[in-house]
């Protein structure tokens, strides 16, 4: 009976997870290597969270909204993996980003149904890959079966460090400083170079790598499409600080002591990668198009507005407890304001996703979130989180700056008496006012908090590269038609 359930149900457990990651990979903080991942204080909340996630996810396995049945052979899989073929199917993926997302109230962005996004679209538009070769569709295939079938976890590295941005990656001082092959194996190639920024990276599994920056002819060194496993010799990982190791408390930083995913820069020296991990192999032309002739870009990115959206709806609910705790929630201006400034942003963010999904474009048997409406979305992120993180702070006024330096103030015998009786409002007590004014503190003002607004801004691209694609997504047909019928009305 154990044996049949183990074939039928390919979710993993958190300690599958966890043990995957000791791994022996080269990830180096402070200039020292990290032993175990698992256990530095860096890594390990965050990674506990994602484990609690993936045995939520293992307990859930029967769930139709968590899991699908390959139609093949009946095995049931995460449904981060399932190729949408309808509407139906994007609101099924809708649901399982949202399971993702929301034990990290949509802090953490990268969690694996991101990058499963991408091989999931990769795979099910594998004509791009088999035009370089059938045996470059067969290994994004391969490798999709593979991630789905181990539940894998992975990271990607697809945009190149600021070396230059005037110049392509061929034309930089030094070959290779953007990730490029040095030489062939028989084997497979050898990959030198660093990638910017892989959030995740130091608690994933495998990592994709690639560019989703233009490459130009010339830059054939640079154009590849690849996997590898996180403990590839050779590759290093360079973590930026991580947060969760100078949050004192969970008390005093809330979020950064527990979902900070960490940006890692990625260094190859020299990495070996086999033939079956390679997707694209010096071509220019598809690694431009990989992206976005498949459905990869729209999948991803809906999972990412997705995840946004219940970021904003913890802010609004952040927002409404500050106004409650100060007694001001009855005030007709406070409410004006939550409801103009946070709730109507939020309502209208959902119902973009809703339109991506409710709308797909469908072609080649493939389902994608329509992009006018993921575009838009991304377009507005920005500003939208800017205006609301804006909103909180009025909120607050000096709040989060007379709040006690630590949770001690509640302990120690000299300060307690003060502390509880002059940080409390009329409508709670000082430990809890105290408790909401840190939270907020560190999702709008913290270094954790600084890192989420940057990675709003810069997730995807920096704004006129998502305002362009907005641009060439929207349909200006209807517009231009009704300025012309108005024209020649007179
Ligand atoms: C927190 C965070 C997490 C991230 N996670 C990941 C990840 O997991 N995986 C991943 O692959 N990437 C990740 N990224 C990287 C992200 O994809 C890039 O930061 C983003 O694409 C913008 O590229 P850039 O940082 O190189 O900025 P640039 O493209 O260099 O842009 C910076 C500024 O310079 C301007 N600019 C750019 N080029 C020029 C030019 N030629 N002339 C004049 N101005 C110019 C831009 O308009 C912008 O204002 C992450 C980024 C952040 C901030």
């Amino acid at each position: 009976m154990t044996r049949r359930l183990w074939q039928g149900w390919r979710v993993r457990t958190g300690a599958t997870y966890i043990a995957a990651l000791r791994d022996g990979r080269a990830v180096y903080l402070d200039g020292e290597r990290v032993k175990d991942v698992t256990s530095h204080a860096a890594f390990a909340e965050p990674i506990r969270r994602i484990a609690a996630i993936y045995d939520r996810a293992h307990a859930a396995e029967a769930d139709p909204v968590l899991t699908f049945a390959d139609p093949a052979t009946g095995t049931r899989h995460s449904t981060m993996w399932l190729v949408p073929r309808s509407a139906e199917d994007l609101g099924t993926r809708r649901r399982v980003h949202r399971f993702w997302a929301e034990p990290s109230y949509g802090l953490m962005g990268r969690t694996p149904d991101h990058v499963a996004c991408v091989l999931t679209a990769f795979a099910a538009w594998r004509q791009l890959f088999d035009r370089g070769g059938v045996r470059f569709g067969d290994s994004v295939v391969r490798f999709y079966e593979r991630a789905r079938d181990e539940d894998l976890y992975l990271a990607y590295a697809i945009v190149p460090p600021q070396v230059d941005r005037s110049q392509p990656a061929h034309r930089h001082p030094e070959p290779f400083l953007h990730p490029g092959v040095v030489r062939e194996t028989d084997g497979g190639i050898v990959v030198r170079g660093a990638q910017a920024i892989a959030t995740s990276a130091t608690m994933a599994d495998w990592l994709f790598l690639s560019y989703i920056t233009p490459l130009v002819p010339g830059d054939e060194d640079y154009a590849i499409s690849l996997v590898v496993p996180m403990n590839a010799e050779g590759l290093r990982l360079y973590p930026r600080r991580p947060y969760a190791t100078t949050a004192t408390s969970v008390f005093d930083y809330p979020l950064s002591s527990r979902f900070d995913e960490v940006d890692t820069t990625v260094v190859f020296n020299d990495v070996v990668v086999p033939w079956e991990q390679v997707f694209v192999y010096r071509d220019v032309d598809r690694v431009n198009a990989q992206f976005h002739e498949t459905p990869s870009h729209t999948l991803a990115n809906f999972q990412s507005l997705v995840r946004f959206g219940v970021k904003l709806e913890f802010m609004a609910g952040l927002a409404l407890r500050l106004a409650e705790v100060q007694t001001a929630e009855g005030d007709p201006n406070v409410q004006a304001t939550l409801g103009g400034e946070l709730a109507a942003l939020c309502a209208a963010f959902d119902a973009l996703v809703r339109a991506a999904e409710r709308f797909p474009l469908i072609s080649g048997g493939v389902a994608r979130p329509h992009p006018q409406y993921v575009y838009a979305g991304m377009a507005l992120q920005r500003r939208l989180i800017v205006d609301m993180l804006r909103t909180l702070r009025e909120l607050a006024g000096g709040a989060f700056q007379a709040v006690p330096s630590s949770e001690a103030a509640f302990t120690s015998e000299e300060t307690r008496a003060n502390t509880e009786r002059y940080y409390r409002s009329a409508a709670a007590p000082a430990r809890e006012r105290v408790k909401l004014v840190k939270l907020v503190w560190d999702f709008v003002g913290t270094e954790f908090g600084g890192r989420q607004l940057q990675y709003e801004m810069f997730y995807s691209a920096a704004q006129p590269v998502v305002n362009r694609r907005m641009f060439h997504a929207y349909d200006w047909q209807a517009a231009k038609a009704m300025v012309s019928r108005c024209l020649g009305e007179y």
